[in-house]
């Protein structure tokens, strides 16, 4: 991490946990002292738990995010949750394409673009997934599938001020959920190749500021060597974030 980039942790706790689940995670939370001038820390409840989450965590500096947010606007869209409802809600924060979403729900490039457009236009911070897939990387196209997803991005961020509120979190489809994590070297080679190809096709002030955050498989016991890499700006993790060692990745920018 580069320590003028605030390090940016998010836990992913997909379609798990009930209430108890929520109560308990969140005492937990609450008592990380974490430096918050130096690190943000954001959960992802699913959406039946999202307002819990928010009543439970008030008065820390812990952020909530929503998993997914729609690509319209409100109105006659059975099942969806729009940028303005999470606003409404109490929210700033969305995650977008994220893999599972790309995977089994048909989030593809046209879908994610609108969502990002309107979930800036609204006032949502982003956190946009990228990432290749095992046969991808196998043949050596991982730049190449990164570059692509990133195209979405940059054509939806339509005003470099919105920069500011864009998080990119790396996240090589072969090492979520799976135990496989890529190693220091591997991550931190991509995260300098997006951070690289933002300079020269947004521009090098972007580049410099904006925080590559790195995911899958992400634990207590490897966030330290990870998080020593200089493109490397935080985490998005999924399994861990349910479980205590959650608190070690979040302290893992004292490193
Ligand atoms: C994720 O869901 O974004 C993720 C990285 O999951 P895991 O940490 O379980 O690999």
């Amino acid at each position: 991490m580069e320590t003028s980039r605030k390090v940016f942790i998010g836990g992913n706790w997909k379609c798990n946990g009930d209430r108890k689940f929520v109560f308990d995670h969140c005492a937990l939370l609450k008592a990380v002292e974490f430096d918050s001038n130096k690190c943000e820390v954001v959960v992802c409840p699913s959406s039946v738990h999202l307002d819990l989450t928010l009543t439970q965590l008030n008065g820390s500096n812990v952020r909530v995010c929503s998993q997914n947010v729609s690509m319209n606007e409100n109105g006659a869209f059975t099942g969806e949750i729009s940028s303005k409802q999470l606003v409404d809600l109490g929210l700033n924060w969305t995650l977008i394409a994220h893999s599972e979403r790309r995977q089994f729900f048909g989030d593809d490039e046209t879908t994610i673009g609108k969502k990002i457009k309107l979930a800036l236009a609204n006032n949502l911070n982003i956190v946009m997934c990228i990432g290749e897939k095992l046969d991808e990387r196998n043949e050596n196209k991982t730049m190449d599938v990164c570059i692509n997803q990133l195209r979405t991005l940059v054509s939806n961020v339509t005003d470099s001020q919105l920069w500011d509120r864009v998080v990119i979190a790396y996240e090589p489809v072969w090492a979520i959920g799976t135990g496989k994590t890529a190693t220091p070297e591997m991550a931190q080679e991509v995260h300098q190749g997006i951070r690289n190809w933002v300079s020269e096709n947004v521009s090098n002030d972007v580049a410099q500021r904006i925080r590559i955050i790195y995911g899958g498989s992400v634990t207590g016991a490897n966030c330290n060597t990870l998080i020593k890499e200089k493109d490397i700006d935080g985490f998005l993790v999924g399994g861990a974030s349910l479980k205590p060692e959650f608190k070690d990745i979040i302290l893992s920018y004292q490193n």
